[in-house]
């Protein structure tokens, strides 16, 4: 049973962040948020549904960026043309999300901030150097903050400093997750899924950087993505990667196993890279 809780239905950014704090906190699909409380893991005094925000679910290429509304879903991202041109890999990846409920519900933004380690979002976005944007209320205590538009406050973070733990992230309460912005032009890239049950294993996202050589980014098996730099594919050692991981052991393997299977991931996968960025 779900806890009583109070509901605000914002039509605007403004309006939304008016509403958030500690114990009133926002959310889209709910797909882990009502979970949470049905658990009775939290039990917020009133709850801030972002559906009535348009802005929150546009996309568009701005100032050489791909800008993508954190209400998204992951369908809505996986079949949006600008992301098939500019981030197929993106693309790519929100089709593989879960099931077909959860990629309706779901959003990009929710997957960002609930910070389940096991996601296939968070090691693609982080592949591609991607950055969310959060905005507070001005005058509100939005650490770091820059003054943004219309009495608000906001702050971009990479994935590595918002991140910082499994269901931990830098957001803080009176914050929300407006958009996601990926830096263009996005070369070749490949992302490797292994999934036993509900969510994935490991998952292996290896982007090409032209003459900057390529990221790897190892997500799912450990508490955060981890990523790597390498001027040459070729010199990757990817048992020396899997070995500085540190896997979380659970129903889906042991810590030996899925060092192993991380390793043969990354040899997959910067194979595949190789491929595609030798391809005429
Ligand atoms: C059965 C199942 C399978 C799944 N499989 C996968 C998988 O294979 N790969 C994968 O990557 N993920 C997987 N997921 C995770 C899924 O992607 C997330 O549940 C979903 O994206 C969360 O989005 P939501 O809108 O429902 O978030 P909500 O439940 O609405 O919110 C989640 C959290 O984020 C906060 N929040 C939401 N939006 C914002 C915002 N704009 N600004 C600030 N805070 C916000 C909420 O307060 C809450 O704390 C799975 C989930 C389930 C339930």
């Amino acid at each position: 049973m779900l806890p009583p809780f109070g509901l605000a239905r914002p039509r605007s950014v403004s309006a939304a962040l008016a509403e958030l704090d500690e114990d009133s906190v926002p959310y889209w699909g709910g797909t882990e948020l009502l979970l949470a409380m049905r658990m009775g893991l939290i039990r917020p005094r009133q709850l801030v549904d972002l559906k009535g925000i348009a802005e929150l679910t546009e996309v568009r290429i701005e100032d050489g960026e791909l800008v993508l509304g954190a209400g998204l879903s992951h369908d809505e991202v996986a079949r949006d043309p600008l992301v098939a041109e500019h981030a197929p890999l993106l693309a790519y990846a929100e089709a593989l999300v879960g099931n077909a409920r959860v990629r309706a519900q779901g959003t990009i933004g929710g997957n960002l901030c609930f910070a389940e380690p096991r996601s296939d979002v968070a090691t693609v976005l982080s592949a591609l150097s991607a950055e969310v944007r959060l905005v507070a209320a001005d005058g509100t205590d939005g650490a770091d903050g820059t003054d943004g538009a219309d009495g608000t406050r906001e702050r971009r973070l990479d994935m590595a400093a918002f991140l910082l733990g499994p269901y931990w992230t830098d957001r803080q309460p009176d914050e929300l997750l407006v958009d996601v912005r990926i830096p263009l032009p996005v070369t070749a890239g490949v992302y490797l899924k292994y999934q036993t049950v509900e969510r994935p294993t490991v998952g292996v996202a290896a982007v090409a950087r032209g003459a900057a050589g390529c990221r790897l980014v190892v997500g799912a098996v450990g508490e955060l993505p981890a990523g790597f730099d390498f001027e040459d594919v070729a010199s990757v050692d990817a048992e020396a990667i899997a070995g500085e991981l540190e896997p979380t052991p659970d129903l889906t393997g042991s810590i030996l196993y899925k060092r192993h299977v991380t390793a043969v991931f990354i040899r997959r996968a910067l194979a595949e890279l190789a491929e595609k960025v030798s391809a005429p």
